[in-house]
């Protein structure tokens, strides 16, 4: 009874974990874990992590360990994108520190076949799908967006203008968000591209990393401090039915979750931190108000929340990756994501 009740609240929010490899730029200590305690155990759907010589428990819906392949993660996730097709909202958030392997799960290396991330992987499948779908007489148009929310602003990824764009280029655009009464979000002036083939979206990704870095001496600093929001748009109508659906695919790879200390952070690195935290908490808040079927949602909160409002209640379906380093001297910081996770799971 009691696990009906705790499926129940779940709705349709999962948790997936996903524990990337050791790597080479990892601590010293993590040289050493061959012959240390491990700091994590990894086993079916749970997760310990040990600290101080505590034990810390974590279930999720599924656990991914650094030999899942980019394939295997995306096996998993494959259903998801089909329901965006069937005229579901989906929005697939990546969690977790800098470092833990957020882009690499969302947009992985896409110069790398084996390595493609979920985003050119479901953009692969949506197509595919699509066409094979258009004899049942199914006719399918896409529309893809990028934007970047930095500090509480939202900076379009696709404009034409951001490509020529210096630092802070198209910053006197306000981009509000209004969303209609059939759940529909507008984002004034942002750039809405058609898109027909897989190559077409390959170079809207291209254009976006470019846009992304303009201006940017240490892309990684700036990406580990923003929000990436892709959206695909999906319109289909059967032209021997006349049945009509409409989905939305959001992919978002988050800002860093890591603790950034108020105290010593100044000017522009206070209103980050600020900026990050605060926008971090509310997705949180809103997704364990969701899951919980509370009156008041506060999507209000912050522009994340807000942009996605439509994607994130009622019958639309949310999934969350927490990324996390197997690096011992992350201990502190996976603690917080599995957390952070546990919480809206
Ligand atoms: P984040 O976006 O969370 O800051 P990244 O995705 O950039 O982290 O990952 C950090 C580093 O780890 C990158 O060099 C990335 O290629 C590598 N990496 C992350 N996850 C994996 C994985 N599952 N397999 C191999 N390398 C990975
Ligand atoms: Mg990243």
């Amino acid at each position: 009874k009691l696990h009906n009740t705790i499926l129940e609240l779940k709705g349709n929010i999962r948790v997936f974990c996903r524990v990337r490899p050791l790597l080479p730029d990892d601590g010293p200590a993590a040289e050493a874990t061959v012959s240390f305690p491990s700091s994590l155990e990894l086993a079916g759907r749970g997760i310990e992590l040990y600290q101080s010589g505590q034990k810390y428990p974590f279930t999720f819906d599924k656990v991914f360990d650094h030999s899942a392949t980019q394939h295997e993660v995306f096996e998993e996730i494959s259903q998801l994108v089909q329901s965006a097709l069937d005229g579901y909202k989906v929005c697939i958030f990546a969690y977790g520190q800098t470092g833990s392997g957020k882009t690499y799960t969302m947009m992985g290396r896409p110069e790398a076949p084996l390595q493609k991330g979920l985003i050119p992987r479901s953009l692969e499948q949506v197509f595919q799908t699509s066409q094979a779908l258009a004899v049942q007489g199914w006719k399918y148009k896409m529309q893809a967006s990028m934007l970047e929310i930095y500090n509480e602003t939202i900076r379009d990824l696709l404009s034409p203008r951001q490509i020529n764009a210096t630092e802070g280029g198209g910053a006197g655009k306000q981009y509000t968000i209004r969303h209609d009464a059939d759940g529909n979000t507008f984002v004034s002036d942002l750039t809405i591209v058609d898109v027909c083939s897989i190559r077409e979206v390959s170079n809207l990704l291209q254009q976006a990393a470019h846009s992304r870095s303009v201006g940017k001496t240490d892309m990684n600093e700036h990406s580990s401090r923003s929000h990436l929001v892709f959206t695909l748009r999906i319109y289909g109508v059967n032209e021997s039915t006349e049945q009509q659906v409409q989905g939305v695919l959001n992919l978002i790879d988050l800002a860093g979750s890591e603790r950034l200390s108020r105290s010593g952070a100044t000017g522009e690195r206070l209103k980050e931190t600020q900026a990050i935290n605060k926008s971090l908490s509310s997705l949180s808040d809103v997704i364990f108000a969701l899951a919980k079927k509370e009156d008041h949602v506060p999507f209000r909160n912050s522009k994340l929340t807000y942009l996605l409002q439509p994607c994130l209640g009622g019958d639309s379906k949310t999934l969350m990756f927490v990324n996390v380093s197997p690096d011992p001297s992350s201990v502190g910081e996976s603690l917080c994501s599995l957390r952070f996770a546990a919480r809206v799971n």
